[in-house]
């Protein structure tokens, strides 16, 4: 193999830039050409092609977001749009793809792989941590420690003014981020879509906990556990406590990578490099008990992701 390619697709995530960096200069290391492909699977159609060298990856490990731009296309969801795809690549003689992205990402360059044989390796790169056969994807540490610096600000003034809180954060279909971050921050209860949890079951917690003298709360809701504001107002009705809602949104994604997701971006990146010049392809690389492993896409992708309910009790444990 002489030359390969590398984008990033779907949403952004802290430490996608490490990746980048990894997959850019072992390549070079090895004697390989690197081609970076702006805005995922949208450039790819479009030819939004650019030779990579070691400076093009200076100075980005630590910064957050992707110098590849990143993107979602409709088009490509079309085996037309694959089809450019894949002679795009040919007219460039890109012989593999490494590619950074989350569960739909990995889903696409299946189907690319399957209908024109593009070589591919899949690097999970999702702060949802949603995606199977690894323990951890890049981005998702980092998303955690932004939720628990928000909650520990907001501890603050939940304190002082003896309110509830009920603080949402992202994860349309994974309460990973809420449950670890939920954890981590000491949040009273923790929702997921998961776990069904009764909104009688929270209210009569925070009632147990005001009967003992604790007259501040915090909730974490995960977005797929359900609004937000709806559960704040129906905590307010039911108890009467002044309670207010935050909305974390887009700045979890955002901001310097932590050094365990800068650290794993790095490892997975290299692999995902000696993977293709290996032979292999229709993998994704995955880290299992602080092992990288490498996974055939079509079993990865039919596999579930699944949280923790071990961790879960655990906080409702120490949440008393
Ligand atoms: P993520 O990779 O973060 O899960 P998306 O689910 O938005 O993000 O997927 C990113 C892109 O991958 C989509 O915009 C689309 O181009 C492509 N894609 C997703 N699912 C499929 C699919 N089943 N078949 C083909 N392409 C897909």
């Amino acid at each position: 193999m002489k030359k390969l390619g590398v984008l990033t697709s779907g949403g952004d995530a802290p430490g996608m830039n490490a990746a980048i960096r990894a997959i850019v200069r072992k390549s070079i290391f090895h004697g390989l050409e690197v081609v970076g492909i702006e805005r995922g699977y949208s450039g790819l159609i479009a030819g939004e092609f650019r030779e990579m060298n070691l400076s093009s990856v200076a100075d980005i490990i630590h910064r957050g977001g992707t110098v590849l731009r990143t993107a979602r296309s409709e088009t490509f969801r079309t085996p037309e749009g694959r089809g450019k795809a894949a002679q795009n690549l040919r007219a460039q003689g890109i012989e593999g793809l490494v590619i950074i992205g989350g569960d739909g990402s990995f889903r696409g360059a299946q189907a690319l792989s399957h209908e024109f044989g593009v070589r591919f390796i899949g690097v999970p790169g999702t702060i949802d941590n949603d995606i199977p056969c690894t323990d951890y994807s890049i981005g998702f540490d980092t998303a955690v420690n932004n939720v628990v610096d928000a909650i520990n600000k907001i501890r603050d003034t939940a304190t002082s003014h003896e309110r509830t809180y009920v603080v949402e954060v992202m994860g349309r279909n994974s309460g990973a981020i809420a449950l670890d971050a939920g954890l981590a921050g000491g949040a009273e209860t923790i929702l997921i879509p998961e776990i069904k949890v009764n909104l009688d079951e929270v209210t009569e917690k925070l009632w147990r906990g005001y009967q003992r003298g604790k007259l501040h709360s915090i909730i974490v809701v995960a977005e797929g556990a359900g609004s937000a504001m709806e559960i704040g107002k129906a905590i307010k009705d039911k108890t009467g406590f002044d309670t207010k809602i935050t909305i974390l949104g887009h700045i979890q994604r955002g901001g310097t990578p932590t050094a365990f997701d800068r650290t794993i971006a790095s490892r997975m990146g290299a692999m995902a490099v000696d993977l293709l010049m290996d032979g292999q392809d229709n993998k994704m690389v995955g880290i299992i008990s602080g092992q990288l492993k490498d996974f055939d896409i079509d079993y990865a992708l039919s596999q579930e992701k699944n949280i923790d309910k071990s961790v879960y009790e655990l906080a409702s444990i120490l949440a008393i």
